[in-house]
């Protein structure tokens, strides 16, 4: 299926056939971070009721439990890091959007890896996107079942976080499990600027967190879908799609 889209004063053809899926799922092999232990998944069990097929019940019906931030690409909103848990559900209202795709090579200074602003010259935002998205290289297989706990990941600086910012972007996505640096003493410094706390509050912008984009996809605009599952919490699972656009006009 293909449709045509009027972004501005621009025309593009979207083409909905090939989307390219960025999210990772919520799953005993799947990604990890925050010291976590893996989901679980268990059938409810009560007297004559056994939520498993295979263990002779009618059907398979399982408790999951879960941490929204520790495992699989999750969505978050400022009710991450407020006293007031808001809902991300009344942070993100629209789910298609313009999104820029980047790659960076994050930076070593000491023992990190830094996202700095020089790293982000690519992202003069012409085409009023409203998401940017971050590909961190090396981009290897790996990150599809990486427990990150313990590994100080690459981490946003506050000038990035404030380039992005000024650059218009409303929505962060990245293939790292915070924008943050590990253990960074509780500052959170880029949540902070991206979620404009505490002066200028940003309630309508999200960071996506621990997302992977596959190596053929090229660094583009595109339309994005973010979907989020409907908990009513800071942060959900999540799950964004990017379908490849044309400007035809
Ligand atoms: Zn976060």
């Amino acid at each position: 299926m293909k449709a045509k889209i009027a972004l501005g004063e621009s025309l593009y053809e979207v083409d909905f056939s090939e989307p390219i899926d960025l999210s990772l799922p919520v799953s005993p092999t799947g990604p990890a971070a925050w010291y976590v232990t893996p989901p679980t998944f268990e059938p409810v069990k009560m007297e004559g009721f056994v939520g498993s097929v295979k263990e002779g019940g009618n059907v398979n019906f399982r408790d999951i439990k879960f941490n929204p931030h520790g495992h699989g690409t999750h969505t978050e909103c400022l009710g991450h890091i407020t006293e007031k848990v808001h809902s991300v559900n009344n942070s993100l209202k629209s789910y298609m959007m313009f999104a820029r795709l980047i790659t960076v090579t994050p930076l070593e200074s000491g023992n990190d890896r830094q996202i700095t602003v020089d790293c982000l010259n690519d992202i003069s935002n012409t085409d009023g996107a409203e998401a940017l998205i971050i590909r961190t290289l090396p981009n290897t297989k790996e990150k599809l079942h990486k427990n990150h706990t313990g590994t100080n990941w690459p981490y946003l600086t506050s000038r990035a976080a404030e380039r992005i910012v000024s650059e218009g972007y409303s929505h962060l996505l990245i293939d790292m499990p915070s924008v943050d640096k590990e253990e960074d003493a509780g500052k959170l410094s880029a949540h902070k600027i991206l979620f404009g706390i505490p002066n200028k509050i940003r309630k309508c912008s999200t960071i996506t967190e621990t997302i992977f984009v596959p190596d053929s996809v090229v660094d583009s605009v595109y339309l994005l879908n973010l979907q989020c599952a409907n908990f009513e919490n800071d942060a959900t699972p999540s799950r964004p799609v990017l379908h490849s656009i044309r400007k035809i006009d």
